[in-house]
């Protein structure tokens, strides 16, 4: 199980495998936001989130 918190609305964003985590995370910051965020970025977020 991935999880990544999005920055913007402060919501999580939850699947079972890490790519459909990115997929899943590029859709809502695109969709709720607005914005465009690469493959990297969500990664970079992903990594500096799970401490
Ligand atoms: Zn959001």
């Amino acid at each position: 199980m991935a999880e990544v918190k999005c920055p913007e609305c402060g919501g999580t964003i939850s699947s079972s495998t890490e790519q459909d985590l990115v997929n899943k995370f590029r859709q809502h910051a695109k969709e709720h936001h607005g914005m465009e965020v690469s493959e990297e970025q969500v990664k970079h977020m992903m990594q500096k989130q799970n401490k």
